[in-house]
């Protein structure tokens, strides 16, 4: 799964878990989220370890577009939800988490191609008209410096001007280098399961046991704890990413319309690109991945990849304690860099025993009912569709491959991979682009040869040979 990133960045493999550990703070998982929790506790004294099931930045950050907004498009639901205080802190929170990271970067002259960027809110379509601006009204209430953007692309625009990009993995690996120095990083290492006792916990890894006061879950989906419902709480959308071949503009745009269309520009060696992504679909419905790619297929992309977000309902994330010694960062609802960079300073703080002024608008122990209904209800539908459909398509149920490829299973056989989620048994979805197998139901992915590529599953799909070879 090669994304124009992966391809743009190099970065040293860390060694594995070698012995069990005995430590105050295990960090689990080295994404965006990761890394920024640990920077934040690297003047600690604490002994700290963090773990990575693959490697640092394989995850969905490896797939994400790189915008650092705070124009969002999300402020109009937030106050019709929260009102006025909520949306503003919200947005504070936002603008304060570029100047953390501007301050990050240029603190470590970190080499992230970070560039400051105009950025636009458009609607093409008269139905999104007044929601647009509706949205403007209510940034400029809350105190937005924005102005009427006059592409004339577009059917009505908004746009900003101290809004960044970056490369996400330049930026991820460098805080890898940094945080190793005092933090050791142990990749390919992958948890299993979390047990709690009185005053610790007994975490199971892959290659060893690892007992800890306090455990941060940074592992994108809220799995390991189940007394507190979180996977109730979240829904995952995806969104289908192409870049092509471009002239360099300064601008990057983001659509308010269902699909939310989003684009941005990258130079690398001479080589400009465009990244233009759009989706945003509920991942029950996706089963039929490659119709979508087909659209961006047609363009002569020089990369396509699909990717993933947790959505949380009310826009905002959770990010905080969810027991005296348990804390989660998570649902960022797309604006994986700004949040994740809270995530550093508000679980730093709570280890710290400081307040955080954050600390109540992200609570990961909020209610919202209205997400639990739909996390049901998705998961149920993408259950109940992939029973109904199990092989009724090329690349459903017991399929084999040769070089590489799905062919059916009474072809020419060389594997057999059985298309069951281990996580919960749902039926998986062939994703023929990136030869990947998708769980409509909870967004796990393993390698076309079974291997697990994200969770929440901890295994690998079951691939059998074939006898008849
Ligand atoms: C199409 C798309 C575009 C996006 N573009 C942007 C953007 O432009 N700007 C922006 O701000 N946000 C963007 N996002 C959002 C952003 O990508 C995510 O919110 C963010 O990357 C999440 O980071 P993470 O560290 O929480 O997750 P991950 O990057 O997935 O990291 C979690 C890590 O935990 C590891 N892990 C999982 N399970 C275990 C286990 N059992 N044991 C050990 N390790 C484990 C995984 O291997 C992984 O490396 C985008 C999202 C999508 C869908």
């Amino acid at each position: 799964m090669d994304t124009l990133w992966s391809s743009t960045s190099f970065d040293k493999k860390y060694k594995e878990l070698d012995k069990d550990l005995d430590i105050d703070i295990l960090i689990i998982g080295g994404g965006i989220t990761g890394l920024n929790i640990a920077y934040n506790l690297l003047n600690e004294r604490e002994k700290i370890v963090l773990v990575e099931a693959n490697r640092v930045g394989s995850g969905v950050t490896s797939r994400m577009t790189g915008k650092i907004s705070y124009l969002q498009g999300c402020y109009y639901d937030i106050y019709k939800k929260y009102g006025r205080t909520i949306t503003k802190k919200y947005f504070l929170s936002q603008l304060e988490a570029i100047e953390i990271i501007k301050r990050i970067i240029a603190d470590n002259k970190i080499k992230c191609n970070f560039e400051k960027t105009i950025s636009y809110l458009y609607t093409d379509n008269y139905k999104y008209l007044n929601r647009l601006k509706q949205e403007e009204n209510i940034l400029r209430d809350i105190g937005c410096i924005l102005e009427k953007g006059t592409k004339k692309d577009f059917l009505y625009s908004i746009k900003v001007f101290d809004t960044y990009t970056f490369h996400p993995l330049k930026y991820l690996y460098s805080l890898k280098k940094i945080i190793s120095k005092k933090i050791p990083i142990y990749e390919n290492t992958r948890v299993l399961g979390i047990e709690k006792y009185n005053e610790y916990y007994l975490v199971k890894t892959d290659k060893g046991i690892i007992k800890t006061k306090r455990v941060v879950l940074a592992n994108f989906y809220p799995n390991f704890i189940k007394p507190f419902f979180m996977p109730l709480k979240v829904t995952l959308q995806k969104s289908y990413i192409g870049v092509s071949s471009s002239e360099m503009h300064n601008y990057t745009t983001l659509s308010v319309d269902n699909k939310q269309s989003s684009m941005r520009f990258y130079k690398d060696k001479n080589i400009n690109y465009k990244i233009y992504s759009y989706g945003n679909v509920n991942i029950s419905n996706e089963n039929n991945m490659s119709k979508r790619f087909l659209k961006l297929k047609r363009d002569n992309y020089n990369y396509l990849w699909s990717n993933m977000d947790i959505m949380t309902g009310d826009f905002m994330p959770f990010i905080g304690r969810l027991d005296k010694n348990l804390y989660i960062a998570t649902g960022y609802n797309t604006w994986g860099i700004t949040n994740s960079i809270l995530s550093g300073k508000i679980i730093g703080d709570l280890i710290r025993g400081d307040s955080n002024k954050y600390e109540g608008l992200f609570n990961p122990k909020r209610k919202i009912y209205k997400n639990t209904f739909l996390a049901v209800t998705s998961s149920f539908k993408a259950y109940l569709k992939e029973l109904i459909y199990h092989n009724k398509s090329w690349y459903h149920g017991r399929i084999t491959f040769q070089d590489n490829k799905a062919i059916l299973s009474d072809g020419v056989d060389k594997h057999v991979v059985l298309s069951k989620c281990p996580h919960m048994g749902c039926n998986l979805v062939y994703n023929e682009v990136e030869k990947t197998w998708d769980c409509p139901c909870h967004g796990s992915r393993f390698s076309a040869l079974g291997n697990v590529i994200c969770g929440p599953s901890n295994k690998n799909i079951k691939v059998e040979n074939d006898k008849k070879n």
